[in-house]
């Protein structure tokens, strides 16, 4: 017998060999089908692949994460024998699941494909799945992996095995298609009842753009059909709130293939939003004790080299700017981090001077593949709002709460109030793969999950996933569609002060290293901007909208009036303007409405006659008349909240 360990802490005795599956049996039937996959210590299984030790043991569903992972990897099997089915000698090359379902890779080989065969695919993917084949797992030799995707002539297969240990390759076949896969998948195609396929794309072999381009298919699946409707008409939403239209829309934003690709243009609405979100986070900052620092676009080649970036981005990213002077090398900025080792470094500090915060909205630059970029979230050039702490070992958990402090008030100013905070945490079975001495990291570890329980952030723990140079903690948001972000992010570093060869003099008159914190709340202005329009669909709160109120004149004998008003509210923190376009004044009303303008001043005889203006509100309609003055207190308190 071995022992099972469920995450309730209960043990209970199965037979050697007992399987995910059986667990679940003996527990309920009603779990048992509902049961699409196992962790086991911590790794995903198969519900039916044999547990032959004691073992610790997670059932997991569709509720689950790594469950609906698992539904959409095993789907993109099934899509797979769908294609195969449908058009014999398709090759394939990768299906992995992605956060919301699945894509395969594949080489069509001269046939044209689109979006018009999606319904053919659809159907025959239901069929597969009503057949209920198991997916079973069969462990290979590397020759005998060789020899099968030899002899069916998939290149793309035989390229993946090539990298593959012997002794480590596992096959599944579900009905009559067999992948190289190391699994896991769901007990069998059955659990599928709906698909949807999404959208098809151009996709490089191993994101190679010298190698072949394969097609790739996007699809979800779900257990039940009700959940595809729901999510189909999410997705409806979702393209009305999309960023890149409503960008557009709300002239916001731009790009020009002239500038270049991946490199936003803000417009003048869209930089007085940007600007007041920096006003907004610089004057939290000032507040809890950041100094502002600024710093170039470019560096010279050996700053990089000595922070590890010139490694980690030179080949891949932008190629260096060269000179009149032979050998002088600067590149763009991908990091403002070295730049600021750099200013700390400019004298002598003492742990008396500790902790010193710099922050700077410093723009840096990363090249991305061209299908990669993506409106304001994947771009070549965005600007952080970064800043970078240097405090003592014992300082640590004191800045996270500051900082933890700080990224609420942003969320709350903006109507993030749905969030968790993941910690990233060493694998504790590895500790020689990171920087940094064991007592630095247990503290900085055991500093980073006290400073959150004790700010009462719900939490998830990933053992692992920290960086080689520092444990960190990630806010990840879900916006008003339910879809998550990553926004916020605090991270430790041992590594940066070590190659900058940081010092202060402590307590002990002797030289220590102090701990560098990178810390942005928003993350980078263009991808929170981007989050930002898509949660609150581009009705933003009162004190950031760009343009809060605009004054309609009846008609043009008006205008003067509607100057004065105008002159009399603007202010640094109002802002507004004046429609003096020759319309009629229900399309000056419903133009102001698309562009979700959050009040208008109506202007007409009665009004300039009483010295007053009719306000109406965005999707609220009319709100009766009042002066010009009532309107400016009404709006500076609605502000101030
Ligand atoms: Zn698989
Ligand atoms: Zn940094």
């Amino acid at each position: 017998m071995i022992n099972i360990t469920l995450p309730d802490g209960s043990v209970r005795q199965y037979e050697k060999g007992t399987t995910a599956y059986q667990i679940a049996l003996s527990i309920s039937e009603g779990l048992a089908r509902n049961v699409l996959a196992a962790e086991v210590n911590g790794e995903v299984w198969d519900a039916s692949r044999p547990i032959e030790a004691d073992a610790s043991v997670k059932l997991l569903t569709w509720n689950d994460t790594a469950g609906k992972s698992t539904f959409w990897h095993s789907s993109a099997h099934l899509m797979a024998e769908a294609l195969e089915a449908l058009y014999p000698g398709t090759k394939f090359g990768i299906g992995p699941a992605i956060e919301t379902g699945f894509y395969y890779d594949v080489d069509f080989g001269d046939r044209e494909f689109s979006s018009d065969d999606f319904k053919q695919i659809e159907d025959k993917i239901i069929e597969l799945a009503k057949a209920k084949s198991d997916y079973v797992r069969q462990p290979v030799s590397k020759a005998e992996a060789v020899e099968y995707f030899t002899e069916k002539g998939d290149e793309y297969k035989l390229d993946l095995i090539k990298d593959l240990p012997d002794g480590s390759i596992t096959f599944y076949t579900q009905g009559n298609f067999t992948d190289l896969c190391r699994g896991p998948h769901i007990p069998n195609t059955g659990f599928v009842k709906a698909v949807k396929l999404m959208n098809v794309a151009g996709a490089y072999w191993r994101g190679d753009e010298s190698r072949k381009q394969l097609t790739r298919i996007y699809g979800v699946t779900f257990p039940k059909a009700s959940e595809l409707s729901e999510y189909l008409k999410m997705i409806e939403e979702a393209k009305k709130r999309d960023h890149r239209k409503l960008g557009k829309e709300l002239e916001l934003f731009a790009f020009s293939e002239k500038v270049g690709m991946g490199l936003p243009l803000w417009l003048p609405k869209g930089t007085a939003l940007r600007e007041k979100l920096v006003n907004f986070l610089q004057r939290a900052q000032v507040k809890a004790g950041y100094e502002q620092v600024i710093t170039p676009h470019i560096g010279h080649k050996n700053l990089y080299v000595t922070s590890g970036h010139y490694d980690k981005y030179g080949a891949d990213s932008f190629q260096p700017i060269k000179t009149p002077q032979e050998g002088e090398e600067f590149f763009l900025k991908p990091m403002n981090c070295p730049h600021h080792c750099e200013i700390y470094k400019t004298k002598p500090r003492s742990y008396k001077d500790l902790p010193v915060r710099f922050a700077e909205f410093g723009t840096v630059y990363r090249y991305e593949q061209s299908g990669e970029l993506h409106g304001l979230t994947r771009v070549r050039g965005f600007t952080q709002d970064d800043a970078h702490l240097f405090c003592r070992p014992d300082q640590v958990k004191e800045e996270f709460k500051k900082v933890i402090d700080l990224v609420l008030y942003v969320f709350g100013a903006l109507g993030f109030d749905n969030f968790t905070a993941q910690v990233s945490l060493r694998d504790p079975a590895n500790k020689t793969k990171y920087i940094g001495t064991d007592e630095n990291w247990s503290l900085a570890e055991s500093a980073i999950i006290e400073a959150a329980a004790e700010k009462g952030l719900p939490t998830v723990v990933e053992l692992g996933e920290a960086a080689f140079y520092g444990p960190k903690l990630d806010f990840m948001v879900k916006d008003a569609l339910g879809r998550k972000w990553q926004l916020g992010t605090i991270q430790v570093d041992y590594n940066l002060p070590e190659r900058f060869e940081l010092e202060y003099t402590g307590s002990d008159n002797q030289k220590h290293r102090p701990v560098m914190i990178h810390r942005a709340p928003f993350g980078s202005l263009e991808r929170f901007v981007a989050v930002l329009i898509e949660h609150c669909a581009g009705n933003f709160p009162l004190w950031l909208a760009p343009e809060q109120f605009i004054i309609l004149p009846i008609s043009e004998k008006y205008e003067d009036y509607a100057k004065k008003v105008l002159e009399s509210l603007n202010n640094s923190d109002i802002r507004g303007m004046i429609d003096l376009r020759d319309e009629k004044i229900g399309r000056k009303i419903r133009d102001a409405e698309v562009k979700k303008i959050p009040y208008m001043l109506i202007i007409g005889e009665k009004e300039e006659a009483e010295g007053k203006v009719s306000l109406r509100k965005h999707g609220q309609g009319d709100l009766g008349s009042m002066t010009a003055e009532e309107f400016r207190n009404q709006l500076i308190k609605e502000i101030t909240v």
